[in-house]
């Protein structure tokens, strides 16, 4: 099908490489990205990229991907558990910065002949073209909006995660789960450029409950840090056996 003209809602990873890949195999069609932010503001660390992620974007688009392999840190990995270590060995694992990321696919978009507008945001149904992809993320208002229409199903479960950065580079990728008084908690982290890795604690919301967490964030206001749960084991009369 021969398209006149497309839209894209959100200008993240999604939004930038369906834009790109639209405009490589429709030149004539005008493709336009719609984002909110300005493009220099957005946060988080990095992403990494698994094998099959970087065969799936050589297979789609492999441009881009040889920029992106150029800007990642390639890492190996070692994943502790019940005291033994394993380790994955380097080559396949790389990370990017999510902001250097977002650069080259947005370089890479307008260089397909994308139009990329920034500093609105808009909805679904004021844009007008034949195509429109909404790329506005995991809480899409336009998959809320067409719901019906979509036979949208969304389960939410009881995972938490705390996502954290640092300013040296690991030697290589941590995984590993720790069983506590309270349940598990597992660090993951890695690095994804010379002088950053990403940090995440993983908890199930009995464990993080159990160890105070709830009442240590309830305490800390959305834009200060958690200095509360420095004394988190202060609770620790509400622990129960770990289960989870
Ligand atoms: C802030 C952030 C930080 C992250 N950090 C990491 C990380 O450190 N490591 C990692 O591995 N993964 C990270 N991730 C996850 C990974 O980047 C995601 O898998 C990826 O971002 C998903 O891409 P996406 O394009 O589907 O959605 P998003 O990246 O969420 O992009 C959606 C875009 O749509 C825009 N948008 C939404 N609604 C509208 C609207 N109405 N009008 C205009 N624009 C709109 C948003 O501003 C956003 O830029 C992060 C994700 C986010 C959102």
């Amino acid at each position: 099908m021969n398209l006149g003209s497309a839209a894209v809602l959100g200008g993240g990873p999604g939004g930038l490489y369906a834009a790109r890949l639209l405009k490589l195999s429709q030149p004539d069609c005008r493709v336009d990205v719609y984002e909110q932010s300005p493009p220099e503001l957005t946060f988080g660390f990095g992403v990494g990229l698994a094998s099959r992620t970087q065969r799936n974007l050589q297979a789609a688009d492999p441009a881009s991907l040889a920029e992106i392999v150029d800007r990642a840190w390639s890492h190996e990995m070692a994943m502790t558990v019940a005291g033994r270590e394993v380790r994955l060995p380097a080559g396949d694992l790389i990370a990017i910065g999510r902001s250097a990321l977002l650069g080259i696919l947005r370089r890479h978009a307008a260089a397909a002949g994308v139009r990329l507008h920034y500093g609105s945001r808009v909805t679904a149904a004021e844009l007008q073209a034949d195509l429109v992809i909404a790329a506005d993320g995991v809480n899409s208002a336009s998959r809320e909006e067409y719901r019906d229409s979509f036979g949208a199903e969304v389960s939410t479960h009881d995972g938490l995660y705390l996502w954290c950065g640092t300013d040296f580079a690991l030697p290589s990728a941590v995984f590993r789960p720790v069983e506590t008084e309270f349940g598990f908690f597992t660090a993951h982290a890695y690095p994804y450029q010379a002088d950053r890795s990403t940090f995440l604690i993983e908890a199930a919301a009995p464990a993080w409950r159990r160890a105070g967490f709830d009442l240590t964030t309830a305490q800390t206001a959305p834009d200060a840090s958690d200095a509360h749960s420095d004394n988190a084991n202060a609770t620790s009369d509400r622990a129960a056996p770990p289960d989870t």
